[in-house]
C-alpha cells in the first residue's frame, strides 16, 4: 500500500511559514497584493477564484477579485490589466482561464507586467522557466516539487514521464524534474505505446484531463505517481486522472484527488504574491 501524500498538510505547513514571513513584511510597512480577474460565469472558476481570495486572508495578504460580465470586450480587459500593471498596492495579477471565446487568451497574458505575473504564464516567464532563471515557478508544478521534497523524494537520476503537455502544467512540470535532474519523458495525445513507457517511470506525473486514465497494470511496483486531474467520475464525482484504488497498492507514493496536488497550487501562488512584493522592496 502506497504512501499518501497529503497535499493538505504540506500546504497547511507552508502556509503557517507564509504567514510568519507577511507578518515580518507587514512590520516593514509591506502588504503584498494579488489581484483575481473573472471573466464570464462559470462555476468551477468562481470556486478556484474565491478559495484564492480565501487563500490571501488566512495568510494576511491583499487582495482584490475583479468580477466582470462574459461580454467583457478584450480592450476593456487590457485597459484593467494596464491600470493593475500600475497599481503600487498590487504586486500580482492572475487572469483566472479560461477565458470567453471572442477574448485572445494569448495578448491578455502578454499584457500582464511579468514581475507581477504570478501564474508564471508570460512568455518571458515561461523562456526564464526554460532557462532555468525563474522569477516565478508556475504553481501547480511548484507544488508538486514541494509535495515530492516533503517525502525526501528526490528526482535526481530518476525516470520521470509527464502525461500531458499544456503550457501551464505538462511542459513546466517537465522542466522542473529535469533541472532537478531526472530523466524525462513526455507522452501526449500522440504518443505510442504510452502504458509501455509509463510502466518504466520512477516517478509519473498525470496531468492529462480523463478521469482514472493511469491504471494499476501502468505502473511500476513502488512508483511515485502524482495526479493533477481534477475530473469528474461516472456519478459527477470529483475525481483524478488516476485509478487511485487501484494504484494505491502498486505504487509506493501516491497523491490523492481532492486534498493531493489542488492546495498545493494556490499555497505557491501566494508564495508568488510574496516573491513579487520582495522584488519591490529589494
Ligand atoms: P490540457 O491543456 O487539456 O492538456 C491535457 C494534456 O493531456 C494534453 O497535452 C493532451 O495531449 C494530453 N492528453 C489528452 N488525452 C490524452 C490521451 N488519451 N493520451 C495521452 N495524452 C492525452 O489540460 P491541463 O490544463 O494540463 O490540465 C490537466 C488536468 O489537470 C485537468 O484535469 C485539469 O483540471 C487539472 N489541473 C489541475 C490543477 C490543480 O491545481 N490540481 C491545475 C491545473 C490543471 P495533446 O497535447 O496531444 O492534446
Amino acid at each position: 500500500m502506497a504512501v499518501i501524500i497529503s497535499g493538505k498538510a504540506v500546504s497547511a505547513k507552508i502556509r503557517e511559514s507564509l504567514r510568519q514571513e507577511a507578518a515580518l513584511l507587514a512590520e516593514q510597512g509591506v502588504t503584498p497584493g494579488l489581484a483575481v480577474i473573472l471573466v464570464g460565469d462559470n462555476d468551477a472558476s468562481r470556486r478556484y477564484v474565491n478559495n484564492k481570495k480565501k487563500g490571501c486572508e488566512e495568510i494576511g495578504l491583499y487582495s482584490q477579485v475583479h468580477e466582470l460580465p462574459t461580454e467583457t470586450t478584450e480592450a476593456e480587459l487590457l485597459d484593467l490589466i494596464a491600470r493593475l500593471n500600475a497599481d503600487a498596492n498590487i504586486d500580482g495579477i492572475l487572469v483566472q482561464l479560461p477565458l470567453p471565446a471572442h477574448i485572445d487568451e494569448k495578448a491578455v497574458i502578454k499584457a500582464i507586467n511579468p514581475d507581477k505575473d504570478v501564474d508564471a504564464f508570460h512568455e518571458q516567464n515561461a523562456g526564464r522557466i526554460l532557462l532555468g532563471n525563474a522569477r516565478f515557478l508556475p504553481c501547480t508544478p511548484a507544488g508538486i516539487m514541494e509535495l515530492l521534497a516533503s517525502e525526501g523524494i528526490d528526482p535526481s537520476g530518476k525516470e520521470a514521464v509527464v502525461i500531458g503537455r499544456s503550457n501551464i502544467v505538462g511542459k513546466p512540470m517537465a522542466m522542473l524534474l529535469l533541472q532537478a535532474n531526472a530523466t524525462v519523458t513526455i507522452c501526449h495525445s500522440k504518443t505510442k505505446n504510452l502504458p509501455d513507457i509509463v510502466r518504466r517511470a520512477d516517478i509519473v506525473v498525470a496531468a492529462v484531463g480523463r478521469p482514472k486514465f493511469v491504471t494499476a497494470d501502468m505502473v511500476k511496483p513502488g512508483a511515485v505517481v502524482i495526479d493533477v486531474g481534477m475530473d469528474r467520475d461516472e456519478n459527477g464525482r470529483l475525481c483524478g486522472d488516476v485509478d487511485f484504488e487501484a494504484v494505491k497498492d502498486v505504487a509506493g507514493y501516491i497523491t490523492p484527488v481532492p486534498g493531493g496536488v489542488g492546495p498545493m497550487t494556490i499555497t505557491m501562488l501566494l508564495k508568488n504574491t510574496i516573491t513579487a512584493a520582495r522584488a519591490w522592496i529589494s
